[in-house]
């Protein structure tokens, strides 16, 4: 579709929205979410950026801009008419760019909340209303408000305007529109109110809404109560992070964060600071209280707005590595150059330099907060900790500050309270490594019988549910000296560490030589499912348990890693046996008397799919499986009652 072509006169083309729109347009007009407010702040927030953007162009191509009086949004009010009207003199939108803006649907956070709709049937729609409270959905949202909608917009710089029009319902009409009707540059929204829109013909009540959800936005906004009046200033557009700590209230805070963020929650966290020193900058940084959905989208980055001395250079500036991506910001900095492209900005030494300093203090300030206040901080670790896991592996650097963010869950604390330091303050005698389970269950590897023999002695152990572990654990060097070690890998060597009183765990001894004969013979049964049958020291109540042999990977981060694409060969397990285990005990009995090879041969079988199932897997052979289990449980109940 071209645009340097002179339009025919009256020439309308119809154009079919992409099948996304539809379905998002589909939920907005349908939509029974009450607080359909949000439309105000989403066209504010859309006329505030395009006059950033305009701000920006305008430093190197002078002559851009054609007003003097600055930069502003004006929001008419047509109460006759039932319109409203939101005006900017940004930048505008060409032919080309119109239809690539409001035809499809770029950003991924509003991708990811569409599946997230489409994934959960029909239970979810009702949902999906509150998930539009919860979610940036941009420009769509005029339609909760109006039957319909037009657009006219001029680019700054090109002699040719045009009029956008929909009524929501899969098609809109671009047509070109008269110079004379145009603003120089800049765009109009003109909403046409449906039956639950009107009550928004009301200045009052537009004014109050404007405030509580764009006070903050950097450009100023005016209200025009009715067509012809003399517009009023409602909100400055002063720049929030620039005004001092003293004088910006909670609620700004709030507000600004929604906007920057498109989220309608609570901030965890805001921490806002100048630098004054070598490099001179200003940020203003949240940590969002609840979980965006796109927050483990590959495409996800943290998206930070990037100000050069008030200037917005861009919208998604890489300030932030990939494992701090929940936190939203703002940077102003007085020392980058202004005249020279976003991308040499972002290269320029001075940028890396401040982007150091911000994420050293967010570590810093992360820390903080975990002390002030715990609560809080188990909330946003819930939310956010498996992000902030990634940069254990990820940046080598910032390991050791990390560690002492991080929480964990353990065999002693079922939520994730415990950090590394408060489990080597309370090692065991003779404990000298720190033991983790990882697995993606966290019941399930809470309840696993690998841990009993580290229950009775009173070692604590880290349980990792979260994929990310799988990876961080493998390369981690130790903390404190101590190294990590899993519970379901290799000999667990923990004979040394007293039994709590009370306890009982398998005998370290060597087994009773009965018991030595059947663990050869079970061995030999199972020799294709296993590489070894051994005692173990790690069991109390259970009879049995698989773990990985020591030449291979813990197997339950082997699977996590084959789930994330990493398959390597999954090693044969070992099957640890408790040797003092009543019926591994009768069992040995039976064999060494030579009746019952058959029994035997069965039970070693079952034996071992037992340990499967603990451990999460399906047994081996269902078929043969189920065989084994009806023999045995026949002859079971087949036994001679007592006394008969
Ligand atoms: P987002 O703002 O997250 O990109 P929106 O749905 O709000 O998503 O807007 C889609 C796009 O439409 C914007 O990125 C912008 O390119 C364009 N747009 C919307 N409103 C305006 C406007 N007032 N001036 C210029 N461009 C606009
Ligand atoms: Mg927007």
């Amino acid at each position: 579709m071209s645009s340097t072509e002179n339009p025919g006169a009256q020439a309308s083309t119809p154009h079919a929205f992409q099948a996304d729109v539809a379905r998002l347009l589909h939920l907005m007009v349908h939509s029974i979410y009450s607080d359909r407010d949000i439309f105000v702040r989403e066209l504010i927030s859309n006329a505030a950026d395009a006059c950033e953007k305009l701000r920006y162009e305008a430093i190197a191509h002078a002559g851009l801009v054609e007003t003097s009086e600055g930069f502003a949004i004006q929001v008419t009010v047509d109460a006759p008419g039932n319109r409203l009207i939101f005006a900017d003199n940004g930048i505008g939108m060409s032919h080309e760019e119109l239809i690539g803006a409001l035809g499809t649907i770029a950003s991924s956070g509003t991708r990811a909340f569409l599946e997230k709709l489409s994934n959960g049937e029909n239970e979810e729609q009702s949902k999906g209303a509150d998930l539009i409270g919860q979610f940036g959905i941009g420009f769509y949202s005029a339609f909760m408000v109006a039957e319909k909608v037009v657009v006219e917009t001029r680019k700054a710089g090109t002699s040719e305007a045009w009029s956008w029009v929909s009524e929501g319902k899969g098609v809109y009409e671009v047509s070109p529109l008269p110079l004379e009707a145009a603003p120089a540059h800049g765009t109009r929204v003109i909403l046409h109110l449906n039956e639950a829109g009107k009550a928004y013909a009301e200045p009052g009540r537009l004014e109050r809404i404007i405030h509580e959800h764009s006070g903050a936005v950097a450009v100023p906004v005016d209200l025009i109560e009715t067509e012809g009046a003399e517009p009023s200033r409602i909100a400055e557009g002063s720049a929030l992070w620039m005004r001092a700590k003293s004088e910006i209230t909670p609620d700004d805070y709030t507000d600004f964060y929604r906007g920057l963020a498109g989220q309608f929650d609570e901030p965890a966290l805001t921490v806002h600071w100048r630098a004054e020193g070598r490099h001179e900058y200003t940020v203003l940084a949240f940590v969002p209280g609840a979980r965006p959905l796109d927050l483990f989208e590959p495409a996800r980055k943290g998206r930070g707005k990037l100000y050069v001395r008030r200037v917005l250079i861009t919208q998604d500036a890489d300030i932030l590595p990939g494992w701090l991506r929940f936190v939203r910001l703002v940077v102003d900095s007085n020392d980058l150059p202004l005249n020279v492209s976003r991308e040499m900005i972002q290269d320029s030494p001075i940028f890396a330099a401040i982007r150091k300093g911000i994420v050293n203090r967010i570590l810093q300030e992360l820390g903080k907060f975990a002390e002030s206040d715990p609560e809080g901080y188990k909330k946003l670790w819930r939310n956010f900790g498996a992000v902030l896991k990634e940069g254990l592996y990820e940046d080598p650097e910032r390991r050791d500050a990390l560690y002492k963010l991080a929480r964990f869950a353990t065999s002693k604390e079922s939520e994730p309270v415990r950090t590394l330091g408060d489990y080597v303050a309370d090692l065991r005698p003779n404990q000298t490594a720190i033991w983790y389970i990882a697995g993606e269950d966290p019941k399930r590897i809470a309840t696993s019988p690998q841990l009993e023999g580290f229950r009775a002695r009173g070692i604590e152990v880290l349980l990792l549910s979260d994929p990310v572990d799988a990876f961080w654990v493998e390369t981690a060097v130790g903390y404190e000296g101590k190294p990590f070690k899993s519970v379901t890998h290799g000999a667990a060597d923990i004979k040394l560490v007293p039994v709590l009183e009370g306890e009982k765990v398998a005998s370290s001894e060597p087994p009773a030589a009965d018991v030595a004969t059947l663990l050869a013979f079970m061995k030999e049964t199972l020799a294709d499912s296993i590489e070894d049958v051994r005692a173990s020291e790690r069991l109390a109540e259970s009879a049995a348990c698989l773990v990985a042999p020591e030449h291979g990977r813990d197997r339950r981060l082997e699977r996590i890693l084959a789930e994330h694409g990493n398959a390597g060969l999954i090693s044969k397990p070992v099957l640890e046996i408790n040797p003092v285990h009543p019926m591994i005990a009768a069992l040995a009995h039976r064999f060494a008397s030579g009746a019952d090879r058959a029994l035997v041969e069965d039970a070693a079988w079952l034996i071992h799919d037992e340990a499967r199932v603990a451990d999460g897997d399906a047994p081996a052979d269902s078929a043969a499986f189920s065989a084994r289990l009806t023999r045995v449980l026949t002859r079971a109940a087949q036994a001679p009652l007592a006394g008969e």
